[in-house]
């Protein structure tokens, strides 16, 4: 019998829940994979907190599952064998701003929308930025990504040290603040992307970008997806250096007009961004990206966007998802993340609308096309049945083509529970009972959410 009475001690009352509520705003994430309601749920402010709930968990062989702003889309975050959720939110302050080495030092808990706000007063900015407003504690956990990696990396590249818990409550700190580090084993970046599985990360130091002086934004429609594809490949094999590069394929556009005043061209859409030195330089960028857009057969071509229609550019295209999720109302949704090298990316793209038609699905393809990530985004009634098979084919299929193509099965959103079964296909048995072994070296009990990853 878990001795709940002897953590809850520990905690005053608003700070450690067993109430149905609290739990069932714990069971589920963003995606459409089944809740589980966890036991518990506690909100730890310190570092030594943390480390005493990890205690008493290991002591109970109680399963623990960190938990941010529960906004990720592979079921991540769901505690699928129950236990206590330790939920970041209240540990969400800033320790540190080193503003002359752009980096700051900040507890997991804090939205990175809300750092990047308190950031621009000293003109930085930490640029990985997924579409909802994620906890970074979340965003190292999964090595979320966004529209921003194709310039600045993925949150992978972005973190230089980690404070972290194990499971056996002991505290370690992994990286420097050194941008070059060399010493032994890159525990920062084994951590990063391990969801949870191997340690609660309590502080990161993170690496901050200047915000641009000189951008403009830039939005393309093509007569197909292929033909905005093989743009996304001319501008990024010239070696044109866009800060955004966003595929949204005709189906996506239409879904998106539906729901706003916005005066794009219903076809298949690249969204932009560049950043100059100068407007100089700025310009020239421009005048390259207008030829290869016009080569590819571009039907419609707007530059030099101002700052408001930018950031409606930038809004519309985060709110993407949630749009979908509005004109599918009841509906079920299974999405795809997968990424490839670039110059396979248009093959990518014309192999996954071909299968879209095939299987009759109300589908959109979306990515952040710059770095070669795809998504796809399938939509059906709860109770089709077929709809749901059809979806798992189609994500069966991409991945398949991904992984041949030399890619991943997962580009941002993580492995969480549904892209377990492609951890074999993709890294080969040898390489996935490493990845065990080292799941097993740093959390013997398996307490630290059992059920992921591997
Ligand atoms: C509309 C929308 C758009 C999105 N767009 C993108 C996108 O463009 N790119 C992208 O990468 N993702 C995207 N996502 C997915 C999601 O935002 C990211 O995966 C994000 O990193 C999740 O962060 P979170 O704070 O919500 O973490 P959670 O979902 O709460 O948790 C994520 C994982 O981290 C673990 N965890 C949380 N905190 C800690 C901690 N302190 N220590 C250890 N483990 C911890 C959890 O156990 C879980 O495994 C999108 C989601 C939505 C809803």
């Amino acid at each position: 019998m878990t001795n709940w009475h002897a953590l809850s001690q520990q905690f005053p009352a608003d700070r450690f829940s067993l109430t149905e509520a609290d739990r069932q705003l714990h069971a589920q994430d963003q995606s459409s994979h089944a809740a589980h309601l966890p036991d518990a749920v506690v909100w730890p402010v310190t570092t030594a907190e943390v480390s005493a709930i990890l205690r008493w968990a290991s002591d109970q062989r109680v399963p623990v599952v960190g938990w941010g702003a529960g906004s990720s889309l592979e079921g991540n975050p769901i505690p699928v064998q129950g236990g206590l959720v330790v939920d970041f939110g209240r540990m969400n302050g800033m320790t540190a701003v080193y503003d002359q080495d752009f980096q700051v030092v900040v507890q997991p808990g804090i939205l990175y929308k809300d750092m990047n706000k308190s950031l621009a007063q000293y003109g930085l900015f930490f640029a990985p930025d997924p579409g909802a407003n994620a906890s970074i504690g979340g965003m190292i956990a999964n090595n979320a990504a966004g529209s921003r990696t194709v310039k600045y990396g993925a949150t992978r590249d972005n973190v230089l040290a980690l404070e972290v818990v194990l499971a056996s409550g002991e505290i370690i700190r992994t990286g420097s603040r050194s941008v070059k580090q060399s010493a032994g084993y890159d525990l920062t970046h084994l951590f990063t992307g391990s969801e949870g599985t191997l340690g609660l990360i309590t502080e990161a130091t993170l690496k901050l970008a200047p915000l641009p002086q000189h951008f403009s934004a830039v939005v393309a429609a093509f007569p197909s997806t292929k033909h905005a594809a093989e743009a996304v490949f001319g501008i990024m094999g010239s070696g044109l250096g866009p800060a955004a590069l966003e595929l949204l394929d005709e189906t996506s556009i239409g879904v998106l007009c539906s729901d706003g005043d916005f005066d794009f061209a219903i076809a298949p859409n690249l969204f932009m961004e560049f950043h100059g030195a100068s407007e100089a330089s700025l310009g020239e960028e421009l005048l390259l990206v207008e030829e290869i857009c016009r080569d590819c057969g571009a039907i419609r071509y707007q530059t030099g966007l101002g700052v408001e229609s930018r950031n409606k550019l930038w809004e519309a295209r985060h709110r993407l998802f949630e749009v979908f999720i509005r004109r599918f109302p009841g509906h079920a949704w299974l999405l795809t993340d997968v990424a490839v090298p670039i110059s396979q990316y248009p093959v990518l793209v014309a192999y996954t609308s071909e299968q879209i038609e095939r299987l009759g699905l109300a589908c959109g393809i979306i990515g952040h096309a710059g770095d070669g990530n795809m998504h796809t985004a399938a939509f059906f009634p709860r109770e089709d049945t077929t709809g749901w098979q059809r979806g798992q084919e189609l994500n069966d299929l991409v991945v398949a083509k991904a992984i041949a193509l030399g890619g991943t099965c997962t580009g941002e959103h993580g492995v969480g529970i549904g892209k377990q079964k492609y951890m074999v296909q993709e890294h080969g048995e040898a390489a996935v009972q490493l990845m065990r072994q080292i799941k097993a070296t740093f959390d013997p009990l398996n307490i630290l959410n059992p059920g992921k990853v591997v």
